[in-house]
């Protein structure tokens, strides 16, 4: 496999280190995964519901960090930038600790992705199918729904979860298909809730971040 830059991820460091600075949103610690695509638009929101963000370029910065989000983009210019090795490193943060894919980051994320085939993280039970609303409608922004309340959804050349597993919970729908699930530790959003105003589905995963953290502190103890 080509990797014309690996970006100092390698799957050889040492476990997480646990600095993290309370248990609030104000002082958690955001990793945004800054190698392609839209890291700062993220940065922006995590940043305004007070939490302190990180862009991450190299697996050292992984260590750091009480969650990480990976952008929109192009998956397969992800899977290249990485390389093998920086897939594997991600791949045990995402065993380890809170992880929010959108759109391309939704693809990684999945145990099987299709059209084409392509490798993943493997993180999350679903099936994810990507450009999957057609050439022709290359970005929509549509009306879902956020558990019951309503919400407005950009979609820009976006995949769709056709197969979910057992242990996925459903927390937006857009019509029948299911556009933000999690599993444990791992959220995933097939469109890019941070283009617009709405604050909810990263709250809901800071607030993941959170809960992850008071679980592990109290664990620890
Ligand atoms: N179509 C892209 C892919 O397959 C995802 C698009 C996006 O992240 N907006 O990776």
């Amino acid at each position: 496999m080509v990797t014309p830059r690996a970006a100092g991820f390698s799957p050889q460091e040492t476990p997480q280190s646990m600095d993290r600075a309370g248990g609030k949103s104000d002082g958690m610690k955001i990793g945004v995964l800054a190698l392609q695509g839209d890291f700062e638009a993220h940065r922006k929101r995590l940043e305004e519901l007070g939490a302190e963000v990180v862009l991450v370029k190299n697996s050292e910065q992984l260590d750091r960090v009480d969650g990480l989000v990976i952008p929109g983009g192009e998956s397969s210019t992800f899977l290249q930038l990485l390389g093998e090795r920086g897939l594997e490193r991600l791949k045990r943060f995402s065993r380890q600790q809170p992880i929010f894919g959108t759109c391309a980051g939704a693809i990684l994320l999945a145990n099987e992705i299709e059209n084409p085939k392509q490798a993943g993280l493997g993180a999350l039970d679903i099936r994810i199918r990507r450009n999957a609303y057609g050439r022709q409608i290359d970005s929509s922004i549509r009306q879902g729904k956020f558990g019951a309340a309503p919400m407005e959804m950009v979609f820009i050349r976006a995949p769709k979860i056709d197969w979910l597993g057992p242990k996925v919970e459903v927390l937006a729908t857009e019509g029948s298909d299911p556009v933000v699930v999690r599993e444990g530790n791992v959220m995933a959003a097939t469109f890019h809730p941070e283009l617009s105003a709405d604050k909810r589905v990263h709250q809901a995963f800071l607030s993941l971040v959170e809960e992850f953290g008071e679980n592990h502190d109290a664990s620890a103890e």
